[in-house]
């Protein structure tokens, strides 16, 4: 997972977006750079490490001067990072400077397609694949001086020949113009929202809270299928190049933006605290009771608050989160391997002791981290411990841009939700665990969600090739 700010119409736009990304960082701490563009000449920063330590205070005061840009955070991928891989990209025929947030599913296609046609992809991101077909489409065209019409054209290509999930921020002249480009996959699964200040500028980003901290008012969303060129001082264009079913990504909602975030279906913390209303239900209907509600940090708080408030009982912080742990190193033993959860997580003995405690949790999907927490609160004698989960179970990987293992490690592949459920409370030695049934999630999230993870209907079809070659490398954004 990545996230990207756009911003055209500053005096200097590096500043807030380095911002911006800040903002964002959750989506991404591996790596991070920021593009600008001013008068005809691009400038380029881009290095590992979190926005901080990736783009220094001098670099962005000094080094990347302009009126438009676009920066990204890229998010933590298996095996080693490469400074190569971080983006934005940059091509120069024509000029255009590339982010995305997404996962493309036929890259080894693409890379033999562009080949042949004479065009190198020089690292294993995806991002820079999606900026090459944009190019060639455009170089088909002309060199240069492209036009809105011929833009859409490029993107129309874009979408026809790009599989899987892309939200995209660009900038490069068109018509002329210093211009920000944006558009989204066919079927809108990666967000893209966008914003404008009094002053004639505007933002394009991962999520809605880059515009808040910036000072942005939201405007709406880049649609599924759609690209939108940005202007300082005018009126975006908008044309709908190639839409299809709209199909957001409901794990965005579940687990991974913040909860302040604004998607198309409202505020993400609301859909969170819907989702714990429902799931509150569906225990009560078990018949079972309790007598403190804990979350564990940070995902499944509003959950959290809206479960207790179904139950009518207190819901409490049971855990403190340290949030400078940071990565912990791979320990060897058992023993060292408690510390480091608990210097991550240390529990508040009187919460528990003795009390009937439901444990909320976001997800589960190797059950590793889970089993451990479970451990962890089982020392503090409880009198009973149930575990609810405000997700159905996930069986199936993503491919589409949300780093998960393949199925053989994911606890609940091949197993119904009964099933999993009486397996999981054996093995955590808890008295029950239940998560949020499918029919609960459509009816709380709608049916133009993504929901491919938990029941396996993948909207953009992925090859057996494919899946493998996601899975063996994921260094997607
Ligand atoms: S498969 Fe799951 S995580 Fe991936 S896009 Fe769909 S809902 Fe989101």
């Amino acid at each position: 997972m990545c996230g990207f700010v756009g911003i055209v119409g500053l005096d200097q736009v590096a500043p807030a977006i380095a911002l911006g990304l800040q903002s964002i960082q959750h989506r991404g701490q591996d790596a991070a750079g920021i593009g600008t563009f001013e008068g005809g000449y691009f400038h380029l920063h881009k290095d590992l490490g979190m926005v901080t330590t990736a783009l220094p205070r001098k670099v962005v005061a000094e080094e990347l001067p302009g009126r438009s840009g676009i920066g990204h955070v890229r998010y933590p991928t298996q095996g080693n990072s490469e400074r190569g891989d971080a983006q934005p990209f940059l091509t120069r025929r024509p000029g255009i400077l590339l982010a995305h947030n997404g996962n493309v599913t036929n890259m080894e296609e693409l890379q033999t397609d562009l080949l042949a046609r004479g065009w190198h992809v020089l690292s294993k991101c995806d991002s820079e694949p999606i900026l090459l077909v944009l190019a060639d489409a455009l170089n088909r065209l002309k060199p240069t001086g492209h036009t809105e019409d011929e833009v859409a054209d490029a993107v129309r290509s874009v979408m026809q020949k790009v599989k899987g999930s892309y939200s995209v921020v660009a900038t490069m002249h068109v018509d002329g113009k210093e211009t920000m480009l944006a558009f989204r996959d066919p079927h809108g699964i990666r967000p893209a929202v966008f914003g404008r200040r009094k002053d004639g500028s505007w933002i394009c980003a991962s999520e809605s809270v880059a515009l808040d901290v910036l000072g942005f008012q939201r405007e709406g969303f880049v649609d599924a299928g759609e690209m939108i060129l940005f202007r300082e001082g005018e009126e975006p264009v908008r044309r709908m190049v190639l839409p299809k079913e709209v199909k957001h990504c409901v794990f965005e909602r579940i687990y991974f933006a913040r909860p302040d975030s604004m998607m198309e279906d409202g505020r993400v913390n609301s859909l969170r605290g819907r989702l714990g209303r429902r799931l509150a239900k569906e225990w009560q209907a078990k018949g079972f009771e309790a007598d403190v509600v804990v979350a564990i940090p940070d995902t499944s708080r509003p959950a959290a608050f809206a479960i207790a408030e179904t139950l009518g009982i207190p819901h409490r912080e049971g855990f403190i989160k340290n949030r400078y742990s940071g990565r912990t190193f791979i320990m060897p033993d058992q023993t060292t391997r408690d510390a480091a959860l608990r210097l991550k997580l240390n529990p508040i003995r009187e919460i528990f002791e003795g009390k009937r405690v439901v444990l909320i949790d976001d997800s589960v999907v190797r059950g590793s981290t889970m089993r451990r927490i479970a451990a962890m609160v089982k020392d503090l004698a409880p009198s009973e411990v149930h575990l609810l989960i405000f997700s159905p179970p996930v069986k199936h990987p993503c491919y589409y841009g949300i780093d998960m293992p393949s199925e053989d490690e994911l606890i609940a592949a091949g197993k119904d939700r009964e099933e999993i459920e009486a397996e999981l409370a054996e093995a955590f030695h808890v008295d029950s665990v239940t998560y949020l049934s499918l029919d609960g999630l459509r009816e709380v999230s709608g049916t133009n969600m993504c929901s491919a993870c938990f029941d396996g209907d993948y909207v953009v079809p992925v090859t057996n090739s494919e899946r493998s070659y996601i899975l063996q490398d994921r260094r997607s954004c």
